[in-house]
């Protein structure tokens, strides 16, 4: 069964005196225990997609299914729901909150989502294990390095037992060892099988990682 599905995504912004079609009929499919990559030049619309596929936007035309259900057709409140916890985002500049330890920044989406206090503390210690950062659970965000900053979302984004992760250039900000084992840790995580993981990235370095890859272009994909 495939865990994310787009058919037909059109998504145009309008602002004054300009009108730039994003997308312009995507389709896109992504089964568990794959890590499907999008590149493209800077402007080609990545962004567009994946926040279309994660429910955080809208598309003007198409459709997107998320574990076999129409996440385009939910109203606003059933799309909030389903999206906590089905799927995970992580970003180009880690979106951690300054103030928090590591713990409490893989924590906070699990206290927001109404996980009781003592699964919450086991899904943070069993998440930062994966990532391989349990000495550093204390650290806030400017005591760990980037490549561990990256971690601890990528932590933060497991922790909510998601079927889909969606990685908007994660490796952008690091240097090319760390980009590596980011990536490296992230094909590790959708080898067991049970995630889909879809990766826009300018780094084509990083590729021969994933299991297949697609351009954007004029607002279509193409292989
Ligand atoms: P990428 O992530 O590949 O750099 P984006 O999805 O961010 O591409 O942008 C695709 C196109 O849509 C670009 O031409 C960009 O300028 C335009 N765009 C993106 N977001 C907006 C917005 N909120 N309003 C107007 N235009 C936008
Ligand atoms: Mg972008």
């Amino acid at each position: 069964m495939s865990v994310v599905r787009a058919e037909g995504l059109r998504r145009t912004y309008r602002s004054p005196g300009r009108m730039v079609t994003a997308l312009d009929g995507v389709n896109l499919v992504a089964p568990a225990g794959a890590l499907v990559a999008i590149t493209g030049r800077s402007g080609s619309g990545k962004t567009t997609l994946l926040n279309l596929l994660g429910g955080l936007d809208r598309p003007d035309a198409g459709h997107v299914w998320i574990d076999g259900q129409e996440i385009t057709a939910l109203d606003d409140h059933a799309l909030t729901q389903l999206r906590r916890g089905t799927i995970g985002y992580i970003f180009q500049s880690f979106g951690l909150l300054p103030t928090l330890s590591a713990a409490e920044n893989v924590a906070l989406p699990l206290r927001i989502a109404g996980i009781p206090a003592r699964e919450r503390e086991e899904r943070v210690r069993a998440a930062l294990a994966e990532v391989g950062l349990s000495e550093r659970a204390r650290h806030r965000p400017d005591e760990l390095s980037g490549g561990e900053q990256q971690r601890v979302a990528i932590a933060r984004a497991l922790a909510a037992r998601p079927s889909v992760i969606l990685a908007d250039e994660p490796t952008a900000e690091l240097d090319s060892t760390n980009a590596r084992a980011i990536f490296g840790l992230l094909r590790a995580i959708v080898d067991r099988g049970e995630i889909a993981l879809i990766v826009a990235t300018h780094d084509r370095t990083l590729l021969d990682l994933a299991t297949e890859t697609h351009e954007l272009r004029d607002g279509r994909l193409v292989s």
